[in-house]
């Protein structure tokens, strides 16, 4: 659908939801990490970009304490309510977790609502497949918060610590803040290179040769990735504090791989050792990857991509058995430049840099393959970066 199908659509179902009146609209995008992968609360660089593919959100100010929230992508679009009172309430498993946690974490910074809304949102992202949904609804959510009450002091970063506050505390997904940073700060046709300690970025026009982005989605959701990912949060601490013994550091992206070899003995337990590897050497990769694009070689990016891949798969264990036949089968086909899997990992998408001519015979081996030995079609998005959150003129 297009973006005007979309808010036509989301305007009706508004009305018949909430009855007629004004409306304000918005959008934030979800993104896709092209490398630097698991480095973003290790403090090390990560290079997303923002898609044009997002969530979508229609609201209107109430006068009451009512706070009344639906999706078009969740339960027939039941309406939930909530008062003032009680958003801070979590509503076991329920996805409004995300919306309700970005009003809290608006809260403790003191930009607090005094009434409350309606809001009737969609996604055209898919959910759960490591594009970032969650992070470009709670980003959204934080967009017209900050808009509708006019908390002006809230800056468009801040709406990114404001989205990783809401999943990390309030829902429980201890994430870094490079899916949050990239919703609210993408620009179009551009990548973000991003330091995550010091927040240092610059956004790199994306010059890929006749190349597209790819992003095939295994289908498999990612279900696991919550608990396993606060796991391997912890893992990565507990190297850093074995590693300290020898460096005066509080993350992995402090090192380089020289030092990490030099001191990886100090780390005792094996399973901590390869996590702590992957943190320090995709770290480096997604530098050298950087600095390859600077010089438009792009075959280096798309090695680096390759091998980012065989880490999270062997060292830092994310992957899964469908991702890593899709990256192996990509690798194979002439034209393909890289391959590796994206996000958070336990399934979802892989990314891709594909020459333009080659990307018609990627689908199809995909496809035919996939199919074959899994009984399942993938789904396939060419991308183009897309622009941060933003509200959309009427
Ligand atoms: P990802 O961020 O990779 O898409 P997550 O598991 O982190 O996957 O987030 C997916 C969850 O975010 C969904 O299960 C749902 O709770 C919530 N979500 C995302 N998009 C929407 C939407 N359009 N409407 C309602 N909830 C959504
Ligand atoms: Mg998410």
């Amino acid at each position: 659908m297009q973006e005007k199908e979309i808010l036509q659509n989301l305007r009706e179902k508004f009305s018949e939801l909430y009855g007629d009146g004004d409306v304000a609209l918005y959008f934030a995008p979800g993104r896709v990490n092209l490398i630097g992968e698991h480095t973003d609360y290790n403090g090390g660089h990560v290079f997303p970009c923002a898609l044009t593919l997002g969530t979508y959100a229609a609201v209107r100010k109430r006068t009451d304490d009512k706070i009344r929230m639906a999706s078009l992508n969740m339960n027939d679009a039941a309406v939930e309510e909530m008062t003032l009172g009680d958003y801070t309430n979590k509503a076991e498993g329920s996805w409004t977790n995300y919306p309700r946690g970005v009003i809290w974490a608006m809260s403790e910074k003191n930009f607090t609502i005094p009434t409350g809304f309606e809001v009737l949102y969609y996604g055209n992202i898919p959910a759960g497949s490591g594009l970032s949904s969650s992070a470009s609804l709670e980003v959204l959510t934080a967009l017209f918060i900050k808009d509708q009450y006019g908390f002006d002091a809230v800056e468009q970063l801040d709406l990114a610590f404001l989205g990783q506050t809401a999943e990390s505390d309030f829902v429980g997904m201890k994430c870094g803040i490079m899916d949050q940073f990239a919703s609210a700060m993408g620009k179009e046709n551009a990548a973000m290179f991003l330091e995550t300690d010091t927040m240092k970025f610059d956004y790199l026009p994306l010059k890929l040769d006749a190349a597209k982005i790819v992003i095939t989605n295994s289908m498999v959701k990612h279900e696991l990735a919550s608990s396993e990912y606060n796991t391997r949060r912890s893992e990565c601490e507990s190297a850093v504090q074995d590693l300290q013994a020898k460096y005066d550091i509080k993350t992995l992206g402090e090192l380089s791989p020289e030092q990490f070899e030099e001191g990886k003995d100090l780390i005792a337990d094996e399973t901590k050792r390869k996590r702590a590897k992957h943190a320090v050497y995709e770290n480096d990769r997604t530098i050298r990857a950087v600095e390859a694009l600077k010089q438009n070689d792009i075959a280096t990016f798309g090695k680096l991509m390759n091998e980012s891949h065989v880490s999270l798969r062997d060292d830092y264990a994310v992957s899964c058995p469908e991702i890593d036949d899709l990256t192996s089968w990509a690798w194979e086909i002439d034209g393909v430049v890289g391959s590796r899997i994206t996000g958070g990992g336990f399934g979802g998408c892989t990314v891709s840099i594909i020459k333009e001519a080659a990307v018609d015979t990627y689908k199809e081996t995909a496809e035919k393959k996939y199919q074959e030995k899994y009984g399942k079609k993938p789904e396939f998005y060419v991308v183009d970066p897309g622009a941060g959150a933003h509200r959309i003129s009427q």
